[in-house]
C-alpha cells in the first residue's frame, strides 16, 4: 500500500489500535479486513483486504505496540491451536490479569470466572481426562455459579461479596466472555480459553494450577508443547499417564519429521497420536457419540468438516472398538443423550467417571 505511516502516528493508527483495543485478539484476516476499510476511507477509493501487504500490518502492529506500551500494555503472538492461524492479543505486562479484569466485572463476576477457570484445570483436567474445557451445562452447575466456592485463602479482602450468580447472570457473562475473545465456546458447546486468555493468563494459570517443584517429571496441571513451547489446552498426549510431554496437533508434523522415531521423547513409549487433551477426551468417546447418535444430532454431524471432527470418526482413544457396550453405552444415552444443549441438569463427571477404569492399561 502506499499509505506512510513510518515516523507519525496517525487516525489510520488510532483507528487500527481501537478496533483492536474492541476486538480483543485479532487474526491476520481480520487484521487485514480492519486496514482495509481504514485505507479504503483514507484514500476514498476501495481497498481489499488481499491489497493489505504484510508490512502494512507489521507496521501498523508495531506502531500500536509503541503506543500501547506506555499503559503497561504490549502485543503478543501465538498460533491458534485448531486452525494454526497467528493471533495477536494486546496483553498487559505489568499487573495481574484478574485484577486488571475485575476493573469492569463484578466481584461476583470475578468469583465465577475464578471458579470456571477451576473447573477448566483441576475439575476436568485430571490425569487421565485432561478436558481442558467446560461444557456449557458444566459452567451453569451450582458448583460453579454459586458463591462461597473454594477461593486459595490469599485473597481476603474479597471473601466478603462471594454471594454467586444466577443461570442468567452466568449465561450472560459467558456471551461477554466469548464476544471478548476470552473465551471460545466449540460447536460441540465446550468453553475453553482463547488464544488472547491463554497469552494474557500464562504466568497466572502456572502459578494458580501448577506445583512448585524441582523435579521436571511431576505431573502439572499446565503442560507445554514439546515442540512450540507454547501451554497445550487442545492437543495430543503421551499415552503413560506419568509423563508430561505434550504436543499440539497443529505442530506435529514437523515434530515428528525432525525426530528418528514416533516415540516419546522422554519416555520412549510409542506415540500412536490417538491420546488427546482438550474436548476430544470426550467427544471420541463411546458414550458421546452413541449420545449423540441418539439425539439424531443433524445439527451436530453437519459440523464434521470442521478441525476436530475429522479425527473423531477415526478409532476410540482408549483402542475400544466403539460397537463394544451397547448395552452401557445405551444407558449412558438415557442420560446424556437427547439434546445435550438443552439439559443443564445433568451431571456429566459421572458418565466420565466410569470410563476411567478404561484408561489404566
Ligand atoms: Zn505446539
Ligand atoms: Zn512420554
Amino acid at each position: 500500500m502506499e499509505v506512510e505511516i513510518r515516523g507519525n502516528y496517525d487516525d489510520t493508527n488510532r483507528a487500527f489500535l481501537q478496533a483492536f483495543m474492541g476486538r480483543g485478539q485479532l487474526s491476520i484476516v481480520e487484521s487485514k479486513k480492519i486496514l482495509a476499510s481504514i485505507f479504503s476511507v483514507q484514500s476514498g477509493q476501495a481497498v481489499a483486504p488481499e491489497e493489505v501487504t504484510k508490512e502494512d500490518l507489521d507496521s501498523y502492529i508495531s506502531a500500536a505496540a509503541d503506543a500501547l506500551s506506555p499503559l503497561d500494555y504490549e502485543i503478543r503472538s501465538t498460533f491458534h491451536q485448531q486452525t494454526k492461524e497467528r493471533v495477536y492479543a494486546v496483553v498487559n505486562s505489568i499487573s495481574d490479569p484478574l485484577t486488571q479484569m475485575a476493573t469492569t466485572r463484578t466481584s461476583e463476576e470475578m468469583f465465577y470466572i475464578k471458579r470456571l477457570l477451576d473447573a477448566m484445570f483441576e475439575t476436568y483436567n485430571t490425569k487421565r481426562k485432561e478436558v481442558m474445557a467446560v461444557r456449557d451445562m458444566q459452567a451453569l452447575e451450582k458448583k460453579v455459579t454459586k458463591g462461597s466456592g473454594r477461593q486459595d485463602g490469599e485473597d481476603n479482602s474479597q471473601l466478603a461479596v462471594d454471594k454467586g450468580l444466577t443461570i442468567e447472570q452466568a449465561e450472560k457473562l459467558l456471551a461477554t466472555l466469548v464476544s471478548e475473545k476470552w473465551l471460545e465456546k466449540s460447536k460441540e458447546n465446550f468453553y475453553r480459553l482463547s488464544p488472547r486468555a491463554l497469552m494474557e493468563l500464562r504466568g497466572w494459570l502456572l502459578e494458580a494450577y501448577n506445583e512448585e517443584t524441582d523435579d521436571p517429571d511431576d505431573w502439572q496441571r499446565i503442560k507445554f508443547c514439546e515442540a512450540c513451547k507454547e501451554i497445550v489446552t487442545v492437543g495430543q498426549r503421551c499415552s503413560n499417564l506419568e509423563c508430561n510431554v505434550r504436543l499440539h496437533t497443529i505442530c506435529q508434523t514437523a515434530f515428528w519429521n525432525s525426530r528418528p522415531s514416533k516415540t516419546c521423547p522422554k519416555c520412549d513409549t510409542a506415540w500412536d497420536g490417538k491420546r488427546y487433551v482438550g474436548q476430544m477426551v470426550i467427544t471420541t468417546t463411546d458414550e458421546y457419540l452413541q449420545g449423540r447418535r441418539r439425539s439424531g444430532g443433524a445439527k451436530n454431524s453437519r459440523a464434521a468438516a470442521g478441525d476436530e471432527e475429522d479425527e473423531e470418526e477415526e478409532e476410540h482413544q482408549n483402542g475400544t472398538s466403539r460397537t463394544n457396550g451397547r448395552n452401557g453405552a445405551a444407558e449412558n444415552g438415557e442420560r446424556n443423550g437427547g439434546g445435550r444443549r438443552n439439559s443443564r441438569r445433568e451431571s456429566p463427571e459421572e458418565e466420565e467417571d466410569e470410563e476411567d477404569d478404561e484408561d489404566d492399561e
